[in-house]
C-alpha cells in the first residue's frame, strides 16, 4: 500500500522534512501545506532584502513550483489548516478540504507577537517574519527618515541594521540596562551598543512602549515609553518574541507547553504525528531536558530527523543530537555568534579581551551547553564540539577564556586516561 504523508509548514523545518522523506520514499504520496502564497525561501536572508542589500527576489528561493513537480510533492499555497482530526488521520483546510495522512508532521512555526498597548497595530509599525512582511519593510524604510525600534534580542537588531543601511535615524528602545540581556552582560553588550551607535541608532535604557502615537490617518508618529518620554518616529519595527502556531491543533490532545512538545525523534504524544523547527519544545539530549530554539539550522536538522523517524521501520528511529549556531553580520568587522544554549545554565564565564572581543560561555552540570563569541569567531567550532562531546568541565572552566584556547589544554575524557 502507498504511505501518505502530510506537513504543515513550508519553512525550513517543511521543507527539509519534503525532500527527506521524498528521498527515504520514493513512491510515497506528499502533500505540503502552506498558508503562505509561496514556496520556501530562505527566511534568515529576508532582513538583507529589507536592508537592501540583496535588491532581487529570486535568489532569496531555495524552491521554486518546479522542485515540488520534479519530485511529485503536492504542494498546496495559500492553504490554512484549520484543525486536525487524529482518530480519523485527517487534516482540515479553511477552503473545506480534507487531507488524510498515515503520519503527519507539524512544522507551522511562531507568528511575532504585538506589543499589548495602544495603537500597535498602526500603519507603519512592522512585525518581520515572512518574505511579505520583508516587502512593506522594504518599502516603508526607504521613504523613512525616523525610527524606533522595539525588542532587545536577536530579531530586534535586525530592524536596527535595517534603520542603519537605509539611513534611518533610530531610537533602539530597551526594559533592561542593556541588548538580550538574558545572554550578555553589560560589558558584552557594550561592545553592540558602540557598533549600533555607529548606524545612528541609539540605544535607550529602561526604557520600552507604553503606547504609540499616531496621526488622524493612523499613521504611527511615535512611542511613548513607561517612564512618559516621548520619541519621533514614522518607521517601527517591534520584535518581541513569537506566538507559536498551535490553534489549528486544539481538542486534538497533542501536548503543547509554549510549543508542540516532542521527545529527541521529533514525535509527539499522539501516535503518527510529528514535529519540527521553532514550534517543537524538543527533548534535548545533550542538555538531558527539553528545550527550544529558534535557529535556522536546527529547524532544517528537525525537519530531516522527523521525515526518517515517519517512514522508519520499528526500532530503527533516528535521535535529534545537534548544537545549533546563530550569527550576526551587520557590523563591520565585528562578527558575532551566539550557539547552545546562552540563556540557560546553572554556572557562566565571561572575559573582554578588547574594546570589540568578548567571550561567555553557560555551563550545565559542569558541562558547557552554550555561549556568545563577539569580535573572534575562531573557537565557535572547538566549542561547540566539546557541547557534542559533553565533556566534563568541572575544575577547568576557566580554561575556555584563556584567548588562545586549545582542545589539547583540557584534561582527557575519563574513558582515555
Ligand atoms: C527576519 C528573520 C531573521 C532571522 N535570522 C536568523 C539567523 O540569522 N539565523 C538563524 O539561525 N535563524 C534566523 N531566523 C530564525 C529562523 O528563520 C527560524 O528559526 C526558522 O526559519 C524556523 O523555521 P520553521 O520551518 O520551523 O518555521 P517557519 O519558517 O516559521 O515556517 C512555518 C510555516 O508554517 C506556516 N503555517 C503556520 N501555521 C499554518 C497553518 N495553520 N496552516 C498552514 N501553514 C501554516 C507559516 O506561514 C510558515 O510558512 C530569522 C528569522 C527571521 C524572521
Amino acid at each position: 500500500m502507498t504511505e501518505s504523508y502530510v506537513i504543515i509548514g513550508d519553512g525550513i523545518a517543511g521543507g527539509s522534512a519534503a525532500k527527506t522523506l521524498r528521498e527515504e520514499s520514493p513512491d510515497a504520496d506528499i502533500t505540503v501545506i502552506t498558508d503562505e502564497g509561496e514556496p520556501l525561501y530562505n527566511r534568515i536572508l529576508i532582513k538583507e532584502y529589507a536592508k537592501g542589500k540583496i535588491p532581487m527576489e529570486d535568489p532569496l528561493f531555495l524552491h521554486d513550483e518546479e522542485w515540488y513537480e520534479e519530485r511529485d510533492i503536492a504542494l498546496e499555497l495559500n492553504t490554512h489548516v484549520t484543525h486536525i482530526d487524529p482518530d480519523g488521520h485527517v487534516v482540515h483546510t479553511h477552503e473545506g478540504d480534507d487531507y488524510e495522512y498515515d503520519a503527519l508532521l507539524v512544522a507551522t512555526g511562531g507568528t511575532p507577537r504585538q506589543l499589548p498597548v495602544d495603537n500597535s497595530d498602526a500603519d507603519g509599525v512592522h512585525h518581520f517574519w515572512t518574505f511579505q512582511d520583508a516587502r512593506g519593510i522594504a518599502d516603508h524604510a526607504e521613504e523613512s527618515e525616523k525610527g524606533i525600534v522595539v525588542g532587545a534580542g536577536l530579531l530586534g537588531i535586525d530592524f536596527a541594521a535595517i534603520c542603519g543601511a537605509r539611513g534611518i535615524e533610530a531610537n533602539y528602545l530597551m526594559r533592561g540596562d542593556c541588548w538580550w540581556r538574558y545572554a550578555l552582560s553589560e560589558d558584552g553588550a557594550g561592545i553592540i551598543h558602540d557598533a549600533l551607535r555607529e548606524l545612528d541608532v541609539e540605544p535607550v535604557f529602561q526604557s520600552g512602549v507604553d503606547h504609540f502615537v499616531t496621526d488622524d490617518d493612523g499613521q504611527v508618529t511615535g512611542a511613548v515609553d513607561p517612564n512618559g518620554e516621548e520619541f519621533e518616529g514614522e518607521f517601527v519595527g517591534v520584535s518581541i518574541g513569537l506566538d507559536f502556531n498551535t490553534e489549528f491543533l486544539r481538542g486534538s490532545g497533542i501536548e503543547t507547553d509554549d510549543g508542540i512538545v516532542v521527545d529527541e525523534f521529533m514525535e509527539t504524544n499522539v501516535e503518527d504525528i510529528y514535529a519540527a523547527g521553532d514550534i517543537t519544545r524538543f527533548y534535548d539530549v545533550i542538555l538531558e531536558e527539553h528545550a527550544q530554539n529558534g535557529s535556522w539550522d536546527s529547524a532544517k536538522k528537525q525537519g530531516a530527523v522527523a521525515a526518517k523517524n515517519m517512514t522508519a521501520a520499528d526500532g530503527e528511529a533516528e535521535e535529534f543530537r545537534h548544537v545549533s549556531s546563530y550569527s550576526i553580520s551587520h557590523f563591520k568587522d565585528l562578527p558575532f555568534v551566539s550557539f547552545g544554549h546562552p540563556t540557560i545554565g546553572d554556572d557562566d564565564r565571561e572575559r573582554k579581551y578588547s574594546d570589540t572581543e568578548w567571550r561567555r560561555l553557560t555551563f550545565k552540570n559542569g558541562k558547557l551547553i552554550g555561549g556568545v563569541l563577539i569580535g573572534d569567531l575562531k573557537l565557535q567550532s572547538v566549542f561547540k564540539r566539546i557541547i557534542r562531546e559533553e565533556r566534563d568541565l568541572e575544575g577547568q572552566k576557566d580554561l575556555l577564556l584563556e584567548e588562545d584556547f586549545e582542545m589539547e589544554m583540557l584534561e582527557a575524557p575519563a574513558q582515555e586516561q
